[in-house]
C-alpha cells in the first residue's frame, strides 16, 4: 500500500523520527557521540562500502543531524540532505562537489555580499571563475555559458535587495545546457517557496536564519532535489567515472538520483570536515517545528511596515515584492502566493546621513548583522553584509551608502511601526 503523503505542517513536526525503541523518546535526542559501534569488523567494512546505511563517525553522520536531514528533505521535496556548520560551508562544500580549477560559476549578481566575495576572492584563489550576471534577465545566464560552465546560482528572495528571479526561467536555460540550478532558499524558506517545483537542482540554506528563526544556533544545509541527470552528462566526468578517493565508486551509475549528495558528504564533507553538531542541529529542529506559523507572521509584518514606510514622506523607495508598486509583484503572486518574507531594503531621502540618524534612535529594532530572527532588526549592507563589495558592484546592485535593510521578527506590529515612526521623526527634525 502506498503511504500517505503527509501535510507542510505535519512534515515539519514528525518527518525523520519516530520515538526509539530503547527510550521511547518523544522528542529527538541529542546524540552527542563522535563515533558508534560497530557489531563486528564485516559490519564496519560493509558501511565503509555503502553496502548498507548506518553510522560510521560524527563528520560524515549524526542521528540527530539526520533528523534534521531528513525533515528538510521533505520539506523542500528532495530525495537527500546534509547539514553542514553553517550557510556559508553549504555553499563552499556544494561549489567544491561540482568544480575544480578551470570551472566556471554563473551567479546572479544580486545576492548575499559574503557569497559575492566568497565567488569572487576564495573561489578565483582556487581557479574557479565566476562570472555575474543579472537575475532579471534569465538570458544573460545563457550569455555567460561556455564548456566550463559547472552550475548556476540564485538567491529566490536576493539578500538584501528581495530580487525575485524567474527560476523556472533560468532551469529551463540550465537544463538546455545541461547544467544544475542550485537555488539559496534562506529567505523565502519552503513554507513560502520550494524552488523544486520550478526546477531548481539543489537547494541551499543558512539555516541560521528562518529554519531555525531564534537566532540561536549557526547552521547549513544542502538539499538534493533528485532532479538533475548525472549519468552520461560530459560536463561532470567527476560523477561518471571511479572515485580514485572512494575505492573507485561511480557515483551516477551506483547512486542515480542520490548521487550528487552521496558524492558530498562521502567526499567533500568527509575530506572539508564543515560537518553540523549534534546540538545545532537539535536547536534548529525545535525551531523548525513553527516555521509554518512563524514565516506567515514574518510576511504580514513585513506586508505591513512595508506600506507603512511606503507612506512616509521622509522614505525615498521601498523594495518589496509583497507590494504592488514593486516590479517583482507579479512574479511574487506566482512564486511566492502565501507572503514575501520579512527580508528587504529601503532608503530614505538624504542617504548615509538619514539612515544614520534613523538606525541609531530605533529602541526596539537594533542594528544587527543578522536576518531570519524572531526579534526585529535593521543594518546598512553598505557597511556591514556587504562591506567587501566595491563601489561598483554594490551601484549594479542598487545598494546605496545609506541603504537600509530591515528584517521583521515576531513582536506586536503596533511596537515595530511604533518604534520606526518614532525613529522617523528623529529623521525629521535633521
Ligand atoms: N545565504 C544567505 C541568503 C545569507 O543571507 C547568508 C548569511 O547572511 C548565508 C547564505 C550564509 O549563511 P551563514 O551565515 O549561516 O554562513
Amino acid at each position: 500500500m502506498q503511504k500517505k503523503k503527509l501535510g507542510f505542517d505535519t512534515l515539519l513536526v514528525h518527518e525523520g523520527y519516530e520515538p526509539d525503541s530503547q527510550t521511547n523518546s518523544c522528542a529527538v535526542p541529542i546524540y552527542s557521540t563522535t563515533a558508534y559501534a560497530f557489531e563486528n569488523t564485516e559490519h564496519a567494512r560493509s558501511l565503509f562500502m555503502l553496502e548498507q546505511d548506518g553510522n560510521i563517525y560524527s563528520r560524515m553522520m549524526n542521528p540527530t543531524c539526520d533528523v534534521l536531514e531528513r525533515r528538510v528533505a521533505a520539506l523542500e521535496g528532495g530525495v537527500g540532505a546534509l547539514a553542514t556548520s553553517s550557510g556559508h560551508a553549504a555553499m563552499v562544500m556544494t561549489f567544491f562537489n561540482l568544480m575544480s580549477a578551470g570551472d566556471e560559476l554563473v551567479s546572479a549578481k544580486s545576492i548575499y555580499g559574503g557569497a559575492v566575495n566568497m565567488m569572487s576572492k576564495t573561489l578565483a584563489q582556487l581557479g574557479i571563475k565566476v562570472n555575474f550576471v543579472d537575475s532579471d534577465d534569465p538570458e544573460s545566464f545563457r550569455a555567460a555559458t561556455n564548456e566550463h560552465t559547472k552550475a548556476y546560482f540564485i538567491e529566490t528572495i536576493a539578500n538584501p535587495m528581495a530580487d525575485v528571479p524567474d527560476i523556472a526561467a533560468i532551469a529551463a536555460i540550465a537544463h538546455e545546457n545541461g547544467i544544475p540550478l542550485i537555488a539559496d532558499n534562506t529567505i523565502a524558506t519552503p513554507y513560502l517557496l520550494r524552488p523544486a517545483e520550478y526546477g531548481a537542482d539543489i537547494i541551499i540554506h543558512s539555516s541560521t536564519k528562518f529554519l531555525c528563526g531564534n537566532g540561536s544556533a549557526m547552521g547549513g544545509i544542502v538539499v538534493d532535489c533528485g532532479s538533475f541527470k548525472w549519468l552520461g552528462n560530459p560536463r561532470f566526468p567527476e560523477f561518471n567515472k571511479p572515485d580514485p578517493s572512494y575505492k573507485g565508486l561511480n557515483y551516477a551509475q551506483a547512486l542515480g538520483e542520490r548521487a550528487f549528495i552521496t558524492k558530498l558528504r562521502t567526499h567533500i564533507l568527509r575530506d572539508i570536515g564543515a560537518c553540523q553538531s549534534a546540538f545545532n542541529a537539535w536547536v534548529t529542529l525545535q525551531g523548525l517545528e513553527t516555521l509554518s506559523l512563524r514565516m506567515k507572521k514574518h510576511s504580514e509584518n513585513g506586508l505591513a511596515v512595508a506600506k507603512f514606510l511606503q507612506a512616509q514622506p521622509a522614505v525615498e523607495q521601498v523594495y518589496y515584492p509583497g507590494l504592488e508598486s514593486s516590479r517583482y509583484h507579479a512574479l511574487a503572486q506566482k512564486q511566492l502566493p502565501l507572503g514575501s518574507s520579512s527580508v528587504y531594503c529601503f532608503d530614505l531621502k538624504g542617504g548615509r546621513d538619514t539612515a544614520t540618524v534613523f538606525c541609531d534612535s530605533l529602541k526596539l529594532l537594533k542594528i544587527v548583522a543578522n536576518l531570519g530572527d524572531s526579534r526585529s532588526m535593521v543594518s546598512c549592507p553598505a557597511v556591514t553584509t556587504h562591506s567587501q563589495l566595491s563601489d561598483e558592484q554594490l551601484a549594479a546592485v542598487n545598494i546605496r551608502p545609506g541603504t537600509i535593510r530591515i528584517s521583521l521578527g515576531l513582536e506586536n506590529i503596533e511596537d515595530i511601526l511604533e518604534d520606526i515612526g518614532q525613529a522617523l521623526k528623529e529623521v525629521e527634525k535633521m
